[in-house]
């Protein structure tokens, strides 16, 4: 069987953040520790959210954490021809649909808990003359829209697409592809196996699956990571957005993730060099103390809230 491929995505909006780092490294301890290949995609898709400088910013902080990347970068930007091709494949078999909708239109539809907004297929009928180009939406009505996954540390995970996101959207009014059909297209097209990422993307992956299935490409396997918070358990604070640089931070900071992913180095290991941290991560990692966790408190000040940055 060949080795399994593995990714890390970020988004370059911004500097590694300790949360961004317990992701990363989950993903690569994942496919590591199966002698797989770690490859490192750049989601620059939204490139009216690319920050100019956080991608060589990223890649940097990768390397002096020693999480070293296999074959070359690729990004988002780069590759929406493959994006519209699929696009056009659903719009030609009735599956996808221009939609007119305005801000105003979808503020007074149902929401989903995480605000996003319910869409009824008001457009499904042709979309309205407009001075701005449409959107592009998936249709939910015709197929089976229940999808249900073995989340490999989260569990089993039901979702009714049409009922809790309706038809959702491909391509934005913007011109910029939706990040649900760009992460298909791309895991499919690099061959990924195993999707490891942030708690946050659990719900969108029903989604994803849903254009799997349509497109005929092969579902990888899912693994979430809890979402590092606050010890209050609100959302990470803008003070925590900085990690590695020098050698010293890039090992604190390693040895920080590595202790909320639940698999602290052992005492004899404190001066070990970053390399030597993943590599007794890397022959040490215990995924199953991740079981059923979907957030992690990060420590109270210290770490990642200063310490590490450069
Ligand atoms: N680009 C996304 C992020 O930075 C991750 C997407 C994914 O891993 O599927 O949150």
């Amino acid at each position: 069987m060949a080795a399994p491929r593995g990714r890390f995505a970020p988004s370059p909006t911004g500097r590694l953040h300790l949360g961004s780092l317990v992701t990363a490294l989950a993903s690569y301890l994942d496919v590591k520790s199966r002698s797989g290949q770690w490859l490192v995609r750049i989601e620059d898709v939204d490139q009216a959210r690319t920050v100019p400088g956080a991608e060589t910013d990223i890649l940097r902080s990768l390397e002096s954490l020693g999480l070293y990347w296999d074959g070359p970068i690729t990004r988002q930007s780069e590759r929406t021809t493959l994006y519209e091709d699929a696009l056009q494949q659903l719009a030609a078999r009735g599956l996808a649909y221009a939609c007119s909708c305005t801000r105003s239109d979808l503020a007074s539809l149902p929401r989903s808990p995480d605000g996003e907004t319910i869409y009824p297929g008001l457009c499904r009928q042709g979309a309205r003359p407009g001075e701005l180009p449409p959107a592009w939406r998936f249709r939910t009505d015709l197929a089976p829209t229940q999808v249900e996954f073995a989340d490999e540390w989260q569990g089993v995970r039901r979702q009714d697409v049409a009922a809790e996101t309706g038809d959702f959207v491909i391509k934005r009014r913007d011109g910029f592809h939706a990040y649900q059909l760009a992460v298909v297209i791309d895991d499919a097209e690099q061959d990924i196996d195993r999707v490891v990422r942030g708690c946050d993307l659990l719900d969108n992956t029903p989604r994803q699956i849903l254009l799997q299935r349509v497109l005929g490409l092969r579902q990888p396997a899912y693994a979430h990571v809890p979402l590092v918070v606050e010890p209050d358990g609100t959302k990470l604070s803008k003070s925590r957005r900085s990690v590695a640089a020098g050698a010293l931070g890039a090992a604190e900071a390693l040895h920080a993730a590595l202790t909320l992913l639940r698999q602290p180095p052992p005492d004899d290991m404190a001066g070990a060099k970053p390399a030597e941290l993943v590599e007794w991560a890397v022959s040490h990692w215990q995924p199953q103390l991740l079981a059923g966790l979907r957030s992690i408190q990060a420590p109270a000040g210290g770490l990642g809230s200063g310490g590490v940055s450069d």
